[in-house]
């Protein structure tokens, strides 16, 4: 298949370079045909990103930091008056402070806890509020969560607890948005090396224990995901919302 996403408007929200989750989601939906807006946070990364969409043909480059209300809705309003509509909303978005990503849970200040809740769970119902008025046509939003939501995985700390709520933020946004046919998921992704994940202490450590545990004996890869997103948010996932989905060469499972 070559067109799953033929004239499908996506916005694209957390590249950063190469190595981000979402341009290898953009990477497999760009070769399924789909039209693409991004979104940076800051002039460092605007440098990324612009030459990234370029080679896309992306209709869009947009400064986003979603901290800021107003620049979420002068985001959406750039989309709307390019597109009119959307399609899907792709949010890959997540932030803590780097002393609360080590140490000891109990430690994280009430300032810390605060800003990974409101970039990595908040920033999913704002950009939801925004997106969903453009989905005319029904659409399809999806987020990445990772395992330290559910269990306790060393040094993820405060994110594990951004992330439990990010997953459920999809429940509830898939609830109230389904009946206009938007679909809300999550991707649950193994440890993938990025500029995020470099902020976690003892990523390197996560890496080597999936591959030594996991059913499939290997890490994922940024294809992996795109892979899984091309599914969840084409017609192929049309009768799923509200679902976290793991994509995590099975490590999930594992009980011992
Ligand atoms: P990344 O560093 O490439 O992407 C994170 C993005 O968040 C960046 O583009 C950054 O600009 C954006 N961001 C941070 N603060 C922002 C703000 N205030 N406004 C707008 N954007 C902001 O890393 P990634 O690993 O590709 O992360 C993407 C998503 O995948 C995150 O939600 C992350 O938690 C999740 N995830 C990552 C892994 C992994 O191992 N890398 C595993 C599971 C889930």
């Amino acid at each position: 298949m070559t067109d799953l996403f033929k004239d499908k408007r996506v916005a694209i929200f957390g590249v950063a370079n190469e190595r981000s989750i979402a341009w290898g989601i953009a990477d497999a939906m760009y070769k399924q045909g789909a039209r693409l807006a991004f979104s940076y946070a800051g002039e460092v990364l605007e440098k990324r990103v612009r030459p990234l969409a370029e080679s896309v043909n992306a209709d869009l480059v947009i400064s986003c930091d979603v901290t800021d209300d107003t620049q979420i809705e002068e985001a959406f309003r750039q989309i709307a008056s390019k597109w009119g509509a959307l399609d899907v909303l792709v949010h890959a978005i997540a932030f803590a402070n780097r002393e609360d990503l080590e140490g000891r849970f109990v430690d994280t200040s009430r300032k810390g806890f605060a800003v990974a809740l409101d970039i990595s769970a908040y920033s999913l119902v704002a950009l939801a509020r925004a997106a969903a008025p453009l989905m005319t046509n029904g659409g399809s939003i999806i987020t990445l969560s990772y395992y330290g939501a559910e269990k306790v995985v060393p040094s993820y700390n405060v994110m594990g607890v951004a992330k439990a709520a990010l997953e459920a933020s999809v429940r509830y946004l898939a609830a109230d948005l389904g009946p206009q046919n938007i679909r809300v998921n999550a991707i649950s992704a193994g440890p993938i090396k990025t500029l995020a994940a470099s902020g976690i202490k003892g990523f390197k450590g996560m890496l080597h224990v999936v591959e030594e545990r996991a059913p499939l004996r290997r890490n994922v890869t940024q294809e992996d995901v795109g892979a899984s997103a091309l599914f969840l948010c084409s017609e192929l996932g049309s009768a799923i919302t509200g679902e976290t989905l793991y994509v995590d060469a099975g490590y999930n499972i594992l009980g011992m």
